[in-house]
């Protein structure tokens, strides 16, 4: 891919060296320009002086946990977040999606995994801002017209509860992202429900049942296991 000035800039937030060196040369063999911050403190100071377009953050870092660097990170730029960790267990992941993150990859992984994560959050980016501006919400076969209120399914109306819809408009607002199951609650029922779980699992497969076309293999509202869901963007092939 030729270097010119369009490539994207990726803020990569990682201190180890080995791992650094392994981040530039995959991004700049695939037409991205990397960024590099050995610290959190560095990370989001870089985060908020340049124009960055996905962020690649190492959860064990010297000077910040992880949660922490996403926060900071938030208040200055709306880029994809890419957690990258060597701790695979459902605490961490909840902790750094609760704090803003986009996503989450287990070192070790591959080249092709990363680029592969790193589209996705590119392209769920665009349809957000995009639509935000037009009230109209689409992600594959789904469309909603926030103003209206009406949701539709392969352009046929569809029937939702008021829950039902509140809780598919919360996860459109933030397609792409995972949403922790405390999000969706507090999102939905408020503050005093942050418990209730279950109410969750039922809404959301009344939701999948008519949203999704095999609810069995969904395609757009996916399921992080003892996490959360997430809306995609766009369907996959
Ligand atoms: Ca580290």
């Amino acid at each position: 891919m030729p270097m010119n000035g369009h490539d994207p800039r990726v803020l990569i937030i990682e201190d180890e060296q080995q791992m650094r060196r392994f981040l530039r040369t995959s991004l700049l063999a695939h037409g991205y320009l990397p960024i590099e911050a050995s610290t959190g403190a560095q990370g989001v100071a870089y985060a908020s002086s340049s124009n960055v377009e996905i962020v690649l953050l190492d959860m064990g870092l010297p000077d910040l946990e992880g949660p922490e660097v996403v926060r900071q990170l938030r208040e200055w730029t709306d880029a994809p977040v890419i957690v990258l960790s060597a701790r695979n267990g459902e605490k961490d992941k909840i902790s750094a999606f609760d704090a803003g993150a986009n996503d989450y990859l287990t070192k070790p992984f591959s080249v092709a995994e990363l680029l592969a994560r790193m589209r996705a959050a590119r392209r769920n980016v665009v349809p957000q801002a995009r639509d935000k501006a037009a009230s109209i919400f689409s992600a594959g076969h789904l469309k909603i017209d926030v103003d209206a209120g009406v949701v539709f399914v392969n352009d046929q109306e569809l029937h939702l509860t008021p829950i039902e819809y509140k809780l598919l408009l919360v996860l459109a607002e933030n397609v792409g992202r995972v949403m922790t199951h405390q999000q969706l609650l507090k999102g939905v029922w408020g503050t005093r429900y942050t418990s209730r779980t279950q109410y969750l699992h039922v809404y959301m497969g009344h939701l999948r049942a008519k949203i999704d076309n095999d609810p069995n293999r969904p395609k757009l509202l996916v399921t992080e296991p003892g996490v959360g869901y997430r809306l995609r963007a766009t369907e996959p092939s």
